[in-house]
């Protein structure tokens, strides 16, 4: 039977650990030291590095990445599972070799570099020794690539970069920035002269370049080729989200229940008012379906390719920001004045929901890529009536039965009362 919905035990085993380590180990540097695993601080590393190395021991480091580059070469199923746990902890990504934005340029590193390249950059990056950031969006239009500017001029042996982005993630903090230029995509080290990173926003940096040089060995893939390359890391970068989004909605939801079965109202726990079990209700199956959706798309890349699921992924990164909204603000709402604090993790989740809808691509642009990718697997109704319209379909069908119909009275007269019966308007 081809259809299974079990996990082997052997890797259950491992995600029981990953559980338990997450909770045991992560959770409480999360809470003490927050930022300890993302920072180069001498005494965050010596908190930090042994958590990572016994996540190299069990054999889960960059479980992305395939075994020739260093992962486990797991796939994407696995670490759908993984990312399940991971997605709760904030830190329990990077502790896992597994943190975006770094899984997703080392993804079109992997894919798409030099031996070269790969030496410099994508070794170093998977041991975390450098940090990258990825530098697309602009500041006149993020949704619709067309609008893009910054471009790279050949001068002798060095390209030179001009141009403006706006919102590339750690920037500021990043060793390497992958640069998407309208004519190629290009490693910057960040020190490079002529880059500017203006003060804000803080996070999500906005960098001028000015002329930056590299040199021509800093061409990631063909000349002309960015598009193909941001479409392989933005699928991988989008379902990596989603997976950790299952994660967090599955904590909101274990919040939600046991709140309502710790809250007494109007004479009951609150568990048993109809209004918090459709809460409930919903939550349950939302999440549900949010996880086979990802864990379907995650089995599908594994068994052809990211980008020949490009329709599946754009349908998870909807669904996700949709479900974490909705599933969120119940959760909230059931935690009553509590839950509008940031005393629980729940205010913060819902403040991220719209985030989801933008980040990696806004909702509308990825519901277009469904609508028109399904679309492709259907065609117009010859004539008038859809296929479906049931005269037409009758009339057909009787073909199949007129002998039967033409030499039995009762069977014809079965049929005629049928046909006078769905032909009521
Ligand atoms: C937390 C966060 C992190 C990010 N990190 C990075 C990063 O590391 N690197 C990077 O390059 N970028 C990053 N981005 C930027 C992100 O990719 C862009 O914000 C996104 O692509 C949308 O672009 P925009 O913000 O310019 O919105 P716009 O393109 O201006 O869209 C605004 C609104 O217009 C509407 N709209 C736009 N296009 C359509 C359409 N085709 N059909 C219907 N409606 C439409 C939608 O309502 C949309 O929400 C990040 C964004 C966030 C929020």
């Amino acid at each position: 039977m081809a259809w299974d919905f079990s996990t082997e035990p052997e890797f259950q085993q491992q995600l029981d650990w990953v559980a338990d380590f997450c909770k045991n180990e992560i959770e409480p540097l999360d809470l003490v030291f927050p930022g300890a695993a993302y920072s180069r601080n001498p005494k965050a590393k010596e908190l930090a590095d042994p958590l990572k190395q016994q996540v190299k021991d069990r054999g889960l480091w960059a479980l992305f990445l395939d075994k020739d580059l260093g992962g486990p070469g797991f796939g994407q199923l696995k670490l759908a599972l993984l990312n399940e746990i991971l997605g709760r902890y904030r830190s329990a990504p990077v502790i896992f070799g597994t943190a975006a934005p770094d899984t997703g340029n080392m993804e079109m590193l992997a894919a798409y570099g030099t031996e070269e390249q790969k030496r410099k950059w994508l070794y170093p990056l998977m041991n975390q020794e450098i940090f990258s950031a990825y530098s697309m969006t602009e500041p006149q239009g993020g949704s619709d690539p067309s609008l893009f500017k910054t471009r790279a001029d050949r001068d002798g042996d060095e390209w030179v970069i001009t141009g403006e982005k706006w919102f590339t993630s750690a920037g500021a903090h990043a060793d390497i920035i992958f640069v998407m230029c309208t004519n190629g995509m290009f490693v910057v080290p960040r020190e490079t002269p002529g880059l500017h990173i203006a003060e804000y926003p803080a996070l999500h940096n906005h960098i001028r370049y000015d002329h930056v040089r590299v040199p021509l060995g800093n061409l990631l893939g063909p000349e002309d080729g960015a598009r193909v390359l941001a479409q392989r890391r933005l699928g991988g970068g989008r379902i990596h989200h989603a997976m950790r989004t299952v994660a967090q909605v599955k904590l909101a939801f274990d919040m939600m229940c046991e709140r309502a079965l710790s809250r007494q109202s109007h004479g009951k726990v609150i568990a048993e008012h109809q209004m918090v079990q459709e809460a409930i209700a919903d939550s349950y199956a939302e999440i549900s379906m949010l996880r086979l959706l990802v864990l379907w798309t995650a089995w599908t890349i594994d068994n052809s390719s990211t980008q020949a699921s490009r329709t599946q992924i754009a349908a998870c990164k909807y669904t996700m920001s949709k479900v974490l909204r909705e599933v969120s603000y119940r959760a909230l709402h059931i935690m009553g004045s509590l839950g509008t604090t940031n005393l629980t993790p729940l205010q913060a989740m819902y403040a991220g929901a719209p985030t989801m809808g933008i980040a990696d691509g806004v909702d509308e642009v990825h519901k277009v890529t469904v609508a028109r990718n399904v679309l492709k697997g259907y065609e117009p109704h010859a004539g008038l009536w859809p296929t479906e319209y049931i005269p037409a379909k009758r009339d057909e069908a009787r073909k199949k039965f007129a002998g039967l119909i033409e030499s039995d009275p009762d069977l014809a007269a079965w049929a005629d009362t049928a046909a006078r019966a769905t032909a009521r308007g």
